[in-house]
């Protein structure tokens, strides 16, 4: 067993706390890697409050991981010691479905195994996520970091990156797309960013007044208030894709209106509770849709690290120390974010040295 250390939750009120635990021996097809950085994502929040679902505790969230292999075991060929990598939001599948044969492993129908609160295959164990010191993932699910990227700004391409990157892609946004982001957040930033880089005009909506001079920064064209009825009437049936990113219920037939004909609104927040259901006219008028997406393949995850290394995207971060993850929930909840906090395992490392 390799000894670990992260920061775990106790229960779903309590503040996370430092808490020694093992990761399984690794086995032949298995990566040992030294955690530096992991982003803190919403789902984290969501999870280990219990607002999915009951979920086992003690339990170490974090799926944004990027660090450098300690070892590997004797079937590992794609990864070396020493070098770069990350790990995202799935940690292992059945491999033998049909959409595990198309690399939709997110959809896996056995369920993909999660980095954090899924099941280890191997030790029928709950896995253990990104805020600690080691992790060890069998190499089909470790991503190699591309050169020129930092390695604290990359961690939240993992998820927030990755995620944002698959519904842009599926619904074919690039030259001539006008794409509409909502939640100016680790997801609607990084969402920001790479379309703006695959060449849309990106129009952001925010609750935040003081978020409309950074949106502008980060890439979009326009910003909109949604709050502003005049402003949010303007845009009707403009827009072709609007990537929704909040977690929380709120009104979408304000968002579907705002779509073109055969325009599409993806939902990518967890919203514990539902939305009011937007009306049958809102779709029948301009054939409009309402999907969701979840994640993103392995194969669609280095295809993204790859872009964002071609193009300069990077993640805008708050790096914090291990001990400040509980005020960074807190300022999360108040959509307090600029845009993505990123934990720093290092100070960790040192207490168990
Ligand atoms: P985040 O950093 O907290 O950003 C969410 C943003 O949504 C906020 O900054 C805020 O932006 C906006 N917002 C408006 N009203 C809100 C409210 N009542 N509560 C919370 N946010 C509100 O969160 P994130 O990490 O980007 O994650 C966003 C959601 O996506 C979460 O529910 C998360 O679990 C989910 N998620 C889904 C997937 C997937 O695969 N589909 C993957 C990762 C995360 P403004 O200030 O601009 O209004
Ligand atoms: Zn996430
Ligand atoms: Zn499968």
């Amino acid at each position: 067993m390799i000894s670990a250390r992260g920061i775990a939750a106790t229960s779903a009120t309590d503040p996370l706390v430092p808490w020694d635990f093992t990761r399984r021996e690794p086995g032949p097809s298995d990566v040992l890697i030294h955690i530096h950085y992991c982003g803190v994502c919403h789902s984290d929040l969501h999870t280990v409050r219990g607002e999915w679902g009951t979920v086992p505790y003690p339990l170490v969230p974090g799926h944004e991981i990027v660090g450098r292999v300690a070892s590997v075991g004797s079937h590992v060929t794609r990864f070396r010691e020493g070098e770069l990598v990350g790990v995202g939001c799935m940690v292992d599948s059945c491999r033998d479905c049909d959409p595990c044969r198309r690399g939709l492993e997110q959809y896996c129908e056995q369920g993909n195994t999660g980095t954090y609160a899924g099941i280890e295959a191997q030790t029928g164990r709950p896995t253990q996520g990104g805020y600690s010191t080691h992790i060890v993932v069998d190499q089909d699910f470790v991503l190699r970091i591309p050169d020129g990227l930092d390695p604290a700004r990359t961690a939240p391409l993992l998820c927030a990156g990755i995620t944002t990157w698959s519904p842009l892609r599926e619904w074919k946004v690039g030259p001539g797309s006008r794409v509409g982001v909502v939640g100016l957040g680790g997801l609607g930033h990084m969402a920001v960013k790479l379309a703006r880089a695959l060449g849309a005009h990106v129009v952001v909506l925010t609750t935040s007044p003081g978020k409309v001079a950074d949106a502008l920064a980060l890439g979009a064209h326009e910003v909109v208030l949604s709050g502003n009825e005049e402003a949010m009437r303007a845009l009707r049936n403009s827009l072709h894709v609007i990537i929704d990113t909040v977690g929380a219920p709120h009104d979408l037939n304000a968002e579907m209106r705002l779509l073109t004909l055969d325009g599409t609104l993806v939902l990518l927040g967890g919203s514990p509770e539902p939305h009011p259901s937007p009306g049958a006219f809102t779709f029948i008028t301009k054939r409009r849709r309402l999907a969701g997406s979840l994640i993103g393949g392995i194969a669609e995850t280095q295809e993204m690290l790859d872009f964002c290394a071609a193009h300069g995207v990077m993640a805008d971060i708050e790096r914090i120390r291990p001990e400040d993850i509980n005020t960074a929930y807190e300022r999360m909840l108040r959509s307090d974010v600029k845009y993505r906090f990123v934990i720093d395992l290092e100070p960790l490392r040192q207490t168990t040295a």
